[in-house]
């Protein structure tokens, strides 16, 4: 019985239509530190976050054991081999965004029952991490969260990193009727349902794919990954999120001048 409420609160979770603003801890809504110095993000005023990869390092691993869930989906719903099933998952990831949206939309797959198997993972290995947690309650503005994966994931990775409150609003892929990211639709959506102004927004995001959208819908774009992808959409890189938040707020100071040499 408890399993079953259990279950019964996931799904009306990921079911509820309205995005609640979650309770922001004390002293998370700051906005007063308009202190962005940074000539580039001196108009942001919403700052957007991927999740998986970008608010924790992919060193934790995290999306393999979600990845092994996924296989372990594909197995049963088409009744095919292990092989198989890794190699739709990676094909329907790289030819529709995500392994979800090529089930839902060449096999009609019930994206619920996917979305609670493939995320119900040990969290256990996610750290907490206070400076980041401080690096982004100091953003001035709105600052959100945007998944492909469920907010129901979303929430508990958040809670795991020690990021509960530090954030306006969370959204996952049901958000945007399960279109994903790099879809321009799924991120027009979710930013209409939001209220967000994508030209004065910045987005955070590990897979340079999902910066296009918000490139081409006239964010400031930042790749979060240990490597750097160089492309026009991208306007920054970084490979510490904390440090590069910080950096933000203090203004280059120029060299002064060197004395003429006699
Ligand atoms: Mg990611």
């Amino acid at each position: 019985m408890v399993v079953f409420q259990h279950d019964l609160i996931r799904k009306q979770t990921l079911h509820r239509p309205e995005t609640q603003a979650p309770k922001l801890a004390p002293g998370a809504d700051r906005d007063h530190l308009a202190t962005m110095t940074h000539p580039d993000f001196t108009h942001v005023t919403a700052w957007v976050f991927d999740l998986d990869n970008t608010l924790y390092p992919p060193e934790l691993r995290l999306f393999d054991q979600i990845e092994a869930r996924m296989v372990s989906y594909v197995m049963d719903v088409l009744q095919v081999d292990r092989p198989t099933a890794d190699t739709l998952r990676r094909k329907y990831w790289a030819e529709h965004g995500t392994t979800l949206a090529g089930l839902m939309q060449r096999h009609d797959i019930d994206p619920l029952p996917y979305l609670d198997a493939v995320h119900d993972i040990d969290f256990s290995v996610v750290p907490a991490d206070h400076d980041l947690r401080a690096r982004i309650s100091d953003l001035p503005g709105r600052r959100i969260v945007y998944t492909n994966g469920s907010r129901f994931y979303a929430e508990r990775v958040i809670a795991a990193r020690g990021l509960s409150g530090v954030f306006h609003a969370v959204y996952g892929v049901e958000h945007a009727d399960f279109l994903p990211k790099p879809e321009q639709g799924a991120f027009a959506r979710v930013f209409s349902r939001d209220g967000l102004e994508p030209t004065q927004a910045a987005m955070f995001e590990d897979d340079p794919r999902n910066l296009a959208a918000p490139h081409a819908m006239g964010m400031r774009t930042v790749h979060v990954a240990p490597d750097r992808h160089d492309a026009p959409h991208i306007h920054h890189h970084t490979d510490d999120l904390s440090a590069f938040l910080d950096g933000l707020q203090r203004l280059p100071v120029p060299a002064p001048a060197m004395p003429e040499q006699s």
